[in-house]
C-alpha cells in the first residue's frame, strides 16, 4: 500500500490527499513499493512514464506527458578520465525539472485539482506552468522580481499567472504560503510527487548502464531535487534486488551560496547563518534548502561528499563545455566544476563516474552575453 508520510511525526495519509505538508508542519514523503518486470517495460516508449508501474498514478488517462525522459548518457574525458554525462537539458522545457513537473501535474489532474501555484526562481517555475498548460491546470508561478528575463518570458509564454515579488527569496516564499491557502501547492520542494518523478533518472542510469553502472554520481545540490530523486529510485532498484549498492552521491554547491556544504563540513544540525552572496550558478543558488537534512542524511548513507566551486570555475567549465558542443546554464557548469574537482582530489583509479548537464544554456542568453561573452 502507498502513502505519504510526514518526516517528524511519522503520520501517514493517504496517498491522494491533496496535501503538502503534516498536520505539523512536517515534510512529506511519498511511501511506494514497486516492483515491476523488465520485459514489459524495454518494449514501451523512451519516456519516463516506461515506469508506469513505479510512478504513483493510478489511472493512465491521467498521465500529462510531452515525452519526456530518456535523455541520452555521453562519455566525455574530463581532467584525463573518461566519465559519463547524462543530457538532462534535453527536455521540452530546456531542463530536468520536468521529471518532477510532469508526474506531479499528472497526479494533480488525478486529484482533480483545477489550480497550483507554485514559487521558484525560474527552471521549476517554467516547468510546471508548461505540464499546468497541458493539463488544463490554472497555474500562478511567483518569483522574486530580479529573476532572469528569459525565464519569465518562458513562463508567461505557456499562459501562467506571473506575480512578481518585491524583496528576498523569502518574500516569494511568504506571498506563496498565502496563496496556498487557495490553490494547490505544486512546489517542487515541499510537494513528495515531484521526487517521485525525479527519481526516475536512476531507473534510466540503471536501463541504459546495466553492467557498467557508475560507482559515483556528481549532482548538483541546490534544494537537491535530482539528487533525492536519484536516492530514492537507486533504493527502490536495490530493495527489488536489481543493484547491490545505491551508487556515491557527491552533491556539489557554489561557494557564495554552500549552506549544506558547510553544514555536513562542520557537522551543524540545523543550517548556517550566513549572507549569501551572488553567483553565476542562480539553479543552486538556495540559501534555506528546505530538505537539508534529507539530503546530507541521503548523502551519508551513500558514504558520500559535498563539493563547493568558485565562480572562477564555473566560468572555466561553461567555456570547457561549449566548446565540446555542449550550450548549457552556467549552474550546469557549476556541477561539472565539481565533477572535475572530485576527479581530481578524490576519485579511485577505477572509479566508474556518472554526472549531468542540468538546463539549457537558452535559459540565460542574457547572463551568458554578458559575462561569458564580452
Ligand atoms: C533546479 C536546477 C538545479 C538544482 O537542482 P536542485 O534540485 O535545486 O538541487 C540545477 N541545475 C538546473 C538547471 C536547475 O534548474
Amino acid at each position: 500500500m502507498a502513502h505519504l508520510v510526514c518526516q517528524s511525526s511519522k503520520k501517514r495519509y493517504p496517498l491522494n490527499s491533496p496535501i503538502w505538508q503534516s498536520e505539523v508542519g512536517g515534510l512529506l514523503d511519498v511511501e511506494f513499493e514497486t516492483d515491476w518486470n523488465w520485459a514489459s517495460i524495454l518494449s514501451r516508449k523512451p519516456s519516463l512514464w516506461r515506469y508506469l508501474e513505479a510512478l504513483p498514478i493510478d489511472n493512465e488517462a491521467n498521465i500529462i506527458s510531452l515525452g519526456e525522459g530518456f535523455t541520452p548518457i555521453q562519455e566525455i574525458e574530463i581532467a584525463q578520465r573518461k566519465v559519463w554525462l547524462k543530457l538532462e537539458y534535453l527536455f521540452p522545457s530546456g531542463s530536468y525539472k520536468d521529471r518532477g513537473a510532469s508526474v506531479l501535474i499528472s497526479k494533480a489532474k488525478e486529484l482533480g485539482i483545477t489550480s497550483v501555484v507554485q514559487d521558484s526562481s525560474g527552471n521549476a517555475g517554467a516547468s510546471i506552468a508548461q505540464y499546468a498548460a497541458r493539463a488544463g491546470i490554472q497555474c500562478q508561478i511567483f518569483v522574486p522580481k530580479d529573476t532572469s528575463p528569459s525565464k519569465l518570458i518562458q513562463i508567461q509564454s505557456y499562459g501562467a499567472d506571473l506575480c512578481l515579488i518585491e524583496g528576498s527569496r523569502e518574500d516569494t516564499a511568504y506571498a506563496t504560503k498565502q496563496a496556498t491557502q487557495r490553490h494547490y501547492y505544486a512546489s517542487h520542494v515541499y510537494n513528495p510527487f515531484f521526487l517521485q518523478g525525479t527519481k526516475t533518472f536512476a531507473y534510466e542510469v540503471f536501463e541504459q548502464l546495466r553492467e557498467k553502472l557508475p560507482d559515483t554520481l556528481v549532482l548538483p545540490a541546490g534544494n537537491g531535487t535530482l539528487l533525492l530523486g536519484a536516492y530514492i529510485g537507486f533504493q527502490d532498484l536495490k530493495r527489488m534486488c536489481l543493484i547491490d549498492k545505491i551508487p556515491k552521491l557527491v552533491g556539489i554547491q557554489a561557494e557564495n551560496n554552500a549552506p549544506i556544504y558547510q553544514m555536513f563540513q562542520t557537522n551543524l544540525q540545523k543550517l548556517p547563518h550566513f549572507q549569501p552572496r551572488p553567483t553565476l550558478a542562480e539553479g543552486i543558488a538556495i540559501a534555506q534548502p528546505v530538505r537539508a537534512k534529507q539530503i546530507i542524511e541521503y548523502v551519508k548513507q551513500t558514504r558520500g561528499i559535498f563539493l563547493a566551486v568558485s565562480e572562477e570555475q564555473i566560468i572555466q567549465t561553461w567555456h570547457f563545455l561549449a566548446k565540446k558542443g555542449y550550450f548549457v546554464e552556467p549552474t550546469s557548469a557549476a556541477v561539472v566544476a565539481g565533477l572535475e574537482q572530485y576527479i581530481l582530489h578524490y576519485a579511485q583509479p577505477n572509479e566508474k563516474i556518472l554526472s549531468v548537464l542540468t538546463g539549457s544554456g537558452l535559459k540565460a542568453i542574457d547572463k551568458i552575453q554578458k559575462i561569458f561573452l564580452k
